[in-house]
């Protein structure tokens, strides 16, 4: 279960997080990578639309795809963190769960983050911003649905085209969900260009 669009009520419950980018802006992200399978067909595809995004990276990843991760860090993207593991903050001590963070960061150093599912407790967030002061919890308003097993390539399209300026959109750098936008992604991109969009990165 999860909302394509999060509501404007739990946006303004946690004003500290970053949910938007300005009207006239959409800002892409792509969460979970790097993954040698979908990292540099995804970089590829992104250079096609000349566009810039924000790759919120996990640790574990970096560490077992270090030439991967590379191709990222060298392109014209912005990096953030999502974690070293992927844990779920609401489900998992806090202890743990900055501990894995702190984790994360020592191999991706960004001062953006993003709390894997978007699940963070305010005090864990207390905690790593006490840790890392600069440090911005990046959250996102609009999440297609890539990863859903039940979508089709015809849903995930409409959804994307329902995006509107100011969004923070969420896909994935993994091969199953890449498999579900690769078609798609350059023809929309196009369309909200044409739209009078800018695509920017989080900051
Ligand atoms: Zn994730």
């Amino acid at each position: 279960m999860y909302f394509v669009r999060v509501s404007k009520i739990v946006s303004s419950i946690f004003p500290n997080y970053v949910w938007n980018v300005a009207s006239h802006q959409i800002a892409l992200t792509f969460d979970d990578g790097p993954h040698p399978q979908s990292t540099p067909l995804l970089l590829e595809l992104l250079l096609k639309c000349d566009i810039s995004c924000t790759h919120f990276l996990l640790g574990k990843q970096v560490e077992l795809y270090p030439d991967t991760f590379q191709l990222i860090q060298n392109s014209q993207h912005q990096i953030g963190s999502h974690s070293y593991s992927h844990l779920n903050g609401w489900k998992t001590h806090q202890r743990k769960y900055v501990e894995d963070v702190i984790k994360g960061n020592s191999s991706i150093k960004s001062h953006l983050f993003r709390p894997p599912y978007g699940k963070i407790l305010k005090s864990q967030w207390k905690e790593i911003h006490s840790s890392y002061p600069e440090m911005k919890c990046c959250q996102f308003n609009f999440m297609p649905g890539d990863f859903d097993e039940d979508i089709s390539i015809e849903i995930l399209e409409k959804r994307l085209f329902s995006v509107k300026g100011g969004d923070i959109i969420v896909l994935h750098d993994r091969p199953d969900c890449f498999a579900k936008y690769v078609n798609v992604l350059e023809y929309w991109v196009k369309n909200m260009k044409d739209r009078g969009l800018e695509f920017v990165v989080l900051q």
